[in-house]
């Protein structure tokens, strides 16, 4: 179940008053095979009528694997002139540079633009969480020339290969993050929480630093409000219930920061807590039916350490808010 043949879906939007053209593409959903774990981080293959398009281009550790799925299905680098990234994290991001240094245009939330053109402090500070680990995970993160680098907001509308792009702001995950809007799909990045291809499990990654609740639970009605029929989250491929993904997940959320804070509040240190929320999500896992491979393929999608330590350091900043009056 883990070695699915990468198939096309073929994609015709619903006509909608702001798209009135019925476009036909091919959408293809590329395993980088992060870290040789299937179906963790995802790039999606856009081929509309004037060529292709990717969406995230996971990081440099897994370029190879990128080029050789390309190359599979027909394409050179050199054919792949635009490229969207949702955010700047490593994993959705890393490899952006490469393909802007190979003449690519990269699109990118206006925030995370000036990291793409000039990654060292985005560097330091991935060091100071993997250390000597960045290397075998991440792989190289070029610089971007700025002139390859498009800066994108709220609501504009990339218009590449045929093909128009919106993008939606989307901060909870990342503060700097698009999920792009394509006719009635949306390439979702982390905004839309992880769900791996047939698995009965949502997860919340929420890595430190701007991982922040109520501005999540905010993105997720908004993605709500926009009544998709499909979702393309990079951890990983179609999810089809849109409305019931979106909903559990915001359930979750609250739910697991909630969990976090009554270990914070009972005195738990860093690594007890740790601990504590693997075997919570285990369970809840184990109890939805899954194995350990499956087990595996999530926590290399996301580990759940990152979680404790972002949803710690949101609370700790939400007390010294309320003792120092400023919220
Ligand atoms: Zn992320």
């Amino acid at each position: 179940m883990f070695f699915l043949p990468a198939k096309p879906e073929i994609y015709s939007p619903r006509s909608r008053d702001n798209y009135d053209t019925i476009t036909i593409m091919n959408l293809y959903t590329l395993d980088l095979n992060f870290q040789n774990v299937p179906q963790t981080i995802a790039s999606y293959l856009i081929v509309g009528p004037d060529g292709p398009v990717l969406v995230e281009t996971g990081p440099g550790s897994t370029l190879t694997n990128l080029l050789a799925e390309l190359q599979r299905h027909g394409f050179k680098p050199e054919d792949v002139r635009h490229v969207l990234v949702t955010h700047i994290h490593l994993d959705h991001a890393g490899a952006a540079g490469w393909w802007a240094q190979h003449g690519a245009q990269v699109y990118v939330h206006h925030v995370g633009a000036p990291h793409l053109i000039n990654p060292d402090r985005l560097l330091q500070s991935a060091t100071r969480i993997y250390g000597d680990k960045m290397d075998t995970l991440w792989g190289d993160f070029l610089p971007s020339p700025a002139e390859r680098v498009t800066a994108v907001y709220d609501g504009d509308v990339i218009d590449v290969a045929g093909l128009q792009f919106t993008a939606i702001e989307s901060p909870g995950h990342a503060r700097h993050h698009h999920v792009y809007r394509l006719g009635d799909i949306a390439f979702t990045g982390d905004a839309a929480g992880i769900h791996l291809p047939d698995m009965p499990m949502i997860d919340v990654p929420a890595p430190p630093p701007e991982f922040e609740l109520e501005v999540w639970e905010a993105t997720v009605d908004r993605l709500l409000a926009e009544n998709f029929t499909t979702l393309y989250p990079t951890h990983f491929g179609a999810v089809n219930n849109p409305a019931e993904h979106l909903t559990a997940l915001k359930g979750l959320m609250g739910e697991t920061a909630v969990y976090i804070k009554t270990q914070l509040d009972a005195g738990l240190e860093r690594d007890d807590l740790v601990d504590a929320y693997n075997h919570w999500n285990r369970t809840r896992a184990r109890q939805a039916g899954m194995n350990d491979m499956a087990i595996h393929q999530y926590e290399t999608s996301n580990p759940w350490y990152m979680s404790v330590d972002g949803i710690s350091r949101y609370w700790r900043k939400r007390e010294k808010n309320a003792q120092s009056g400023s919220r």
